[in-house]
C-alpha cells in the first residue's frame, strides 16, 4: 500500500477545506432556494398561470434539493475518507486517484479509468 502516500498532509488539508467550502455553499444555496420559494406566491399573476408556474417552481426546487442532498452525502463521505486516510484512493481498484482529478472533483471516489468504465456501462444500459 505504498501508493497511499500520494497525498501529503498539506494536500489533504487543502482538499478538506475545498470540501467544507462546497458544503457551506450548497447549504447556503439551499437556504436561498427555500427563501425564494416562500416568496414565490404572488397575487399579481392570473390564477391559472400562477398555479402552473408554482407547480413548475416546486418541481424545480424538488429536483435541486435532491441534487443538493446527493451532493452533501458525497461531500460527507469524502470528508470521512479524509479522516480515515482513504481519501484519494479509488474505491474500485484501490489505485491512487490523480491529484488533478481530485482538484476538479474532490468528491470523486473513482479513478478516471474506473469512472470511464462505469460511464460506458451506464450508457449501454441507458
Ligand atoms: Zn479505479
Amino acid at each position: 500500500m505504498s501508493e497511499r502516500g500520494h497525498l501529503n498532509q498539506k494536500d489533504l488539508k487543502r482538499f478538506k477545506k475545498l470540501l467544507e467550502d462546497s458544503r457551506k455553499q450548497i447549504l447556503e444555496n439551499a437556504r436561498k432556494t427555500l427563501e425564494e420559494e416562500s416568496n414565490f406566491d404572488t397575487d399579481d399573476l392570473p390564477d391559472e398561470i400562477d398555479q402552473a408556474s408554482s407547480e413548475y417552481a416546486r418541481a424545480m426546487n424538488g429536483r435541486i434539493r435532491d441534487r443538493e442532498k446527493f451532493l452533501l452525502k458525497k461531500i460527507d463521505k469524502a470528508l470521512a475518507r479524509v479522516e480515515d486516510g482513504t481519501f484519494g484512493i479509488c474505491e474500485r481498484c484501490e489505485e491512487p486517484i490523480s491529484a488533478k482529478r481530485l482538484e476538479a472533483r474532490p468528491v470523486t471516489t473513482l479513478c478516471i479509468r474506473c469512472k470511464e468504465e462505469q460511464e460506458k456501462k451506464e450508457k449501454s444500459y441507458g
